[in-house]
């Protein structure tokens, strides 16, 4: 693995009430080598040159301490928003797992977006975190289709593994959903699809399922992605050109039906589906140290 240094490692975020309220950002890597498609962080908005080569930022827990230490609102820290936190070399350098160690350390809540198993190697942290503070884990499953999902996510764990991961987390008393996101428009956006993912994430005990119904398609990510629809769906090549080469969002093109149905299966399965309700529930669930300093 590539390193590099960094100055800052936690940013403020200033979408907290839009993003599962998240209070800091956080990427302990650069790049992915996990493969999927349709990856939003290819854009060249963040800067990262050869997105697949994982490149670690090797002072970052050093900065990570300095930044901990001298923050006096212990909010929620997010990490994974640019890179899977348990990529393929989290296994041996353990930035993650070293991470989680300093903000259960310093009482801080967590927020992690995953598609892989590994992060059950940490279940040990994150229920020490959980006393202190909030946890919200976010597993990231797009379709119940294992062929399918091979072919969009090449190098990630099947779906039902990662089902599975969830229902570990439910088990040790995590509070853990599943992120239906993106929704491929052609691909990933039908009723079958939908209604299964929303039965298995029930099934396995997630306490909500979220999407977005539709998928970003900023310039270079679009441009990776068409190539990819190319080879894989020369028949829908054309399609994908003709309606959504001039937007940066992809809808389905029957996405308010879609959404709909998503909503009503949500609430047949008591799955919470909207933003706000589900950082209410999981931010109640452990009262949080901000709030129990506050009373003295
Ligand atoms: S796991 Fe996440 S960061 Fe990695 S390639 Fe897939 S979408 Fe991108």
């Amino acid at each position: 693995m590539e390193y590099v240094k960094t100055r800052t490692i936690m940013t403020k975020s200033d979408q907290g009430n839009h993003w599962f309220g998240i209070d800091y950002h956080m990427n302990l890597y650069r790049g992915c080598s996990f493969g999927c498609i349709y990856c939003d962080s290819r854009s060249e908005a963040y800067h990262i040159k050869n997105f697949d080569e994982i490149k670690g930022k090797v002072n970052a827990l050093e900065i990570l301490e300095e930044e901990l230490s001298s923050k006096h609102f212990k909010g929620v820290v997010s990490f994974g928003t640019l890179s899977d936190p348990y990529n393929v070399m989290e296994e041996k350098y353990e930035f993650t797992r070293g991470a989680l160690k300093l903000i259960e350390k310093y009482g801080f809540g967590v927020s992690i977006d995953t598609k892989s198993d590994l992060i059950l190697r940490d279940l040990d942290l994150l229920s020490a975190i959980n006393k202190k503070n909030n946890v919200i884990i976010k597993i990231s499953i797009i379709t119940t289709d294992a062929t399918l999902a091979k072919t969009l996510e090449p190098h990630v764990i099947s779906p039902e593994k990662r089902f599975q991961v969830v229902k570990r987390l439910k088990e040790k008393g995590i509070y853990v959903g599943v992120l239906m996101t993106p929704v491929l428009p052609f691909v990933t956006d039908n009723e079958e699809n939908i209604k299964s993912m929303i039965k298995k994430a029930h099934e396995v005990g997630a306490r909500f399922i979220y999407t977005k119904m539709g998928m970003t398609l900023r310039r270079t990510v679009a441009e990776y992605y068409y190539e990819k629809i190319d080879q894989l769906y020369p028949e829908l090549s054309r399609d994908y050109r003709g309606i959504y080469e001039k937007s940066l969002i992809a809808n389905p093109l029957r996405y308010k039906d879609l959404l709909e149905l998503f909503v009503n299966e949500c609430n047949q399965y008591q799955l919470l589906c909207d933003m706000g309700e589900i950082i209410k529930d999981y931010k109640r669930v452990v009262p949080k140290m901000n709030e129990q300093i506050s009373l003295f």
